[in-house]
């Protein structure tokens, strides 16, 4: 078989600035250590998230010339309504200005004390949502989900006998919506399979409770559950996604992951008297519902976005490019969280850095390592963002310590992530010599963005 090729062109160029690596000290002292704090174009390769940072098509950039900035009935509105009801199959169809908007929309007309909301796992922003209305968020996932050195194909399914457990502890009348995240995001990018979904929604329909997907990723978890799941082989990506979302009864998205816009989301259902909730407050909060908290020209781009992403040859590429560096790492011996998921690679740094204990925020230190090395910027996804304290003011560590490198969609080539790879490896081989880090000024909550830290010598 030939190399998967990058499947585009490339006609617009941004600069890399270089720097070197006593200037990158520099720069991540003066960061204290948080990489929240360096400036983009002191940084080479930017791993830091896949969320608005995709690169838009030719068509995408002519469809922003052509979008109409009417503030009621403009046909970019009724363009962007017709794809989604395409795609999802669901007729009501509201444009909100990101993912969290639509949540919290959602979650403002179903939420409140005493609910439970149970997911595979809920991403972060999900469950603020939720928790803001005084409700509680649940995940359920898998127990394969839960290690992340044991392979298996569809790590982001939600556990099922858990969630029948679940609704017998609490009743079902206090779970007013099952919402399932494909691909799994927080639980490393992992896909779910059709066959979960269906059990999922058989236990839902037996006790009258709503279905939703978290759908940011449904093109490369369509594309998981072609590669991976008997009898999806020969149905086309669109095919599958029109399947994943049949069984849901609404679903939320945020435009800046699988539609390659750089801003956007929506929410889309099927029943009527919730959309018309959902809207009465969108009218508050967002904007009119034909553009929601959206320019014309920002539904256009999504539009084009949400059709573009279910090529196959764009979504083979796409997830080869982190299977790619996910294998390169393995073979190394760095370890790696496994099998790839579908947006990003995750390093397991209390298994690589064994001499640095979770108090002294190993992912962190990491981080920290590989922008100086190789100038690629990553986050944390551990103790410092995770974190808490007990009542002695003692740190209760997260249960693990990982680096994420988030791919941005269709930004870096093949020669990008091989530089990425070797100054991975590098840093790997040379990686007792990092040290730990001590947090010297924190915020009360999320303090990962904000924290200052300095070194332990
Ligand atoms: C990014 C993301 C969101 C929130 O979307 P924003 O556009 O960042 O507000 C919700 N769920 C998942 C799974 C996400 O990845």
């Amino acid at each position: 078989m030939h190399t998967i090729i990058e499947p585009f062109r490339i006609k617009s160029v941004e600069p890399i600035y270089f720097n070197t690596k006593e200037e990158r000290e520099v720069i991540l002292k003066k960061a204290f250590f948080n990489l929240f704090h360096i400036h983009s174009k002191d940084v080479l390769i930017d791993l830091l998230t896949d969320s608005g940072t995709s690169a838009m098509s030719s068509n995408q950039w002519s469809g922003i010339m052509q979008g109409d900035e009417s503030y009621a009935g403009s046909p970019s509105f009724f363009r962007f309504e017709k794809t989604i009801q395409d795609i999802t199959g669901m007729q009501l169809v509201i444009p909100t200005h990101q993912g969290r908007a639509a949540e919290k929309i959602l979650f403002s007309v179903m939420g409140g004390k005493e609910k439970y909301f149970v997911s595979n796992t809920l991403f972060d922003t999900t469950r603020a949502n939720i928790e803001f209305t005084g409700a509680e968020g649940i995940d359920l996932l898998c127990a394969e989900g839960k290690l992340p050195s044991v392979p298996a194909p569809f790590k982001g399914n939600m556990d099922t006998e858990a969630f029948k457990n679940f609704i017998s502890e609490k009743g079902a009348a206090n779970i007013p919506l099952c919402i399932i995240t494909v691909t799994n995001n927080s639980g490393g990018g992992q896909p779910v399979s059709m066959q979960n979904i269906r059990a999922v929604k058989k236990i839902c329909v037996e006790n009258d409770i709503p279905l939703f997907i978290d759908a940011c990723r449904f093109a490369e978890n369509s594309w998981f559950i072609k590669q991976r799941e008997a009898g999806y082989a020969d149905k086309s990506v669109k095919e599958i996604a029109h399947e994943l979302f049949s069984y849901a009864d609404g679903c939320t998205m945020s435009a800046k992951k699988d539609a390659f816009a750089n801003i956007g989301g929506f929410l889309a259902m099927h029943d009527e008297e919730l959309a018309l909730q959902c809207r009465n407050l969108l009218i508050i909060t967002e904007g009119f519902p034909t553009y929601g908290g959206l320019a014309g020209r920002d539904l256009e781009a999504i539009s084009i976005g949400l059709e573009e992403v279910l090529d196959e040859n764009y979504l083979q590429y796409r997830i080869r490019s982190i299977e790619y560096l996910t294998n390169k790492l393995i073979d190394a011996g760095v370890p790696v969280m496994q099998p790839a998921g579908g947006h990003a690679v995750y390093i397991d740094a209390k298994e690589m850095l064994p001499h640095i204990p979770p108090v002294q925020y190993p992912a962190q230190a990491l981080a920290g390592a590989l922008y100086t090395q190789g100038g690629i910027r990553s986050v944390e996804i551990g103790s410092l963002m995770f974190g808490k304290y007990d009542e002695k003011n003692k740190l209760i560590p997260a249960q693990m310590e990982l680096v994420r490198l988030a791919i941005p969609r269709r930004v870096y080539t093949q020669s990008h992530i091989d530089y990425v790879a070797e100054v991975i490896i590098e840093v790997y081989k040379t990686r007792q010599q990092i040290k730990g880090l001590q947090i010297i000024e924190e915020a009360p909550t999320l303090r990962h963005f904000t924290a200052k830290l300095k070194t332990i010598d």
